[in-house]
């Protein structure tokens, strides 16, 4: 019996299998350790080359109003907003696309356009920015301001941004210098003696201070685990200049602001004409960037968010919308999970109507739909998957009543 052990060998290198750390075996042959890495890191420029083209395919496919249009499909008016964030988005991908090697010394500097969405909040804001992410398929984090402080304080460093972002980003930090950061309630670090809603006490302005040198693109030091930086822990590096940032705030009050100014404005000059023109129901639209820093935010930072857009309150036409418009409404998603079921799932009219007049009632806007929502079909989803009876499921409009007289409303409503 011939048993003497054939000469193994790593089929691509020829390396002995005494020189290798590991020799791993396939149906063919061996690889050792170093060819295996050398292997990964070939796969990996294949695969980040292959990710820098896919953004700049979905640009060369997405022209602003193609942007817009897909932002239709999920989110319901909020039309000069999509407009301005198509573009912004387009512009800033554009730039991205342009690549070092072929720019001459005489180009235009296209500068970085992060984003300041103003409106109520449940208005769109967060789900425009995360649609915007997914059309472009790059990694997405939501952060949120309130919980920064400046560097020495409890709380998080600005950096602990980063690191969500390199967590969406399955820590590939080229997939994440290129990613959206959305930063909701920007408004709540406003400058303290110029906002009275403010309540915290650790200076918003430092922290605004500290989310220039981010907003603006460097090289910031991230501790990839979070928390505080440990000297033992070992940073990585994030360029911040190709990141988009969009940030979000309701600016409770600002309405005051933009009409004391707007009358400030017209007083000796053609007043009464341009007043009467004047949307009392929706100052909003008027914002400008100097009433962001009558806000509370400092200039500087004001000046690294050039994009500015404001989204308008939703009335009961777009809440009715909302319900069952968009590509992944909350009632088709009821529709999808009683499917799964094998149910076939069913409203009367007016059931809709009265969930709206419901998130009308306890003031509780789009982010109210769904607890309504939960509250009329929590007890059927208990239900019906144990029971292979049944196979349709009509809510009537008693049902929903009834649902919704014995759940806990109240802790719904919005103080
Ligand atoms: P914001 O960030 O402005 O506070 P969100 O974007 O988080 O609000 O909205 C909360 C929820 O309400 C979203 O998940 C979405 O389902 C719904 N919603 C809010 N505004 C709209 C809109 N304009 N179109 C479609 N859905 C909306």
């Amino acid at each position: 019996m011939a048993n003497k052990e054939p000469h193994i060998h790593c089929s691509f290198c020829g390396r002995d299998k005494q020189d290798t750390l590991v020799l791993i075996a396939g149906i063919q042959g061996h690889i050792c350790d170093q060819c295996i890495q050398q292997a990964y890191r070939i796969v990996k420029e294949e695969q980040d080359s292959r990710k820098t083209q896919d953004v700049s395919t979905a640009l060369t496919l997405l022209k602003p109003m193609e942007i817009k249009r897909h932002l239709d499909e999920y989110v319901i008016g909020q039309d000069q907003a999509k407009k301005v964030l198509s573009v912004a988005v387009y512009n800033h991908y554009k730039r991205i696309a342009q690549k070092p090697s072929t720019r001459k010394a005489e180009d235009v500097d296209v500068e970085k356009s992060n984003i300041i969405l103003v409106g109520e909040t449940g208005t769109g804001k967060t789900l425009l920015a995360r649609s915007i992410a997914k059309l472009l398929n790059v990694p997405f984090c939501i952060a949120d301001a309130t919980v920064l402080t400046e560097a020495g304080y409890v709380g998080e460093d600005v950096e602990s941004i980063l690191v969500r972002l390199l967590q969406a980003a399955d820590y590939d930090v080229n997939a994440a210098e290129r990613g959206i950061v959305f930063i909701d309630e920007i408004d709540k670090i406003a400058r303290k003696s110029d906002n009275p809603s403010i309540t915290r006490d650790v200076s918003g302005e430092g922290v605004q201070q500290a989310l220039l040198k981010m907003l603006e693109g460097n090289v910031v030091n991230v501790p990839p685990q979070g928390g505080r930086k440990h000297p033992e822990q070992k940073m990585i590096q994030v360029n911040t200049r190709n990141i988009l940032f969009i940030c979000g705030g309701a600016f409770d009050g600002i309405d005051r602001k933009i009409a004391r100014r707007l009358q400030s404005q017209t007083i000796g000059y053609t007043a009464g004409q341009q007043n009467a023109e004047i949307d009392k129901e929706n100052m909003l639209q008027y914002i400008v960037p100097q009433d962001l820093k009558s806000y509370g935010l400092i200039p500087e930072l004001i000046g690294r968010l050039p994009v500015l857009a404001h989204l308008n309150p939703l009335d009961r036409q777009a809440l009715r919308s909302i319900l069952t418009e968009p590509k992944n409404a909350l009632i088709k998603q009821y529709f999808r999970l009683f499917e799964m079921d094998n149910v076939k799932l069913s409203f009367d009219d007016g059931v809709f109507e009265h969930i709206v007049d419901k998130a009308m009632e306890y003031k509780l806007g789009a982010r109210g739909l769904r607890s309504i929502c939960e509250a009329i079909m929590i007890d059927a989803m208990f239900e019906i998957p144990s029971d292979n009876s049944i196979r349709r499921l009509n809510i009537t409009l008693d049902y929903a009543q009834e649902k919704l007289s014995k759940a806990k409303m109240d802790n719904l409503r919005v103080a």
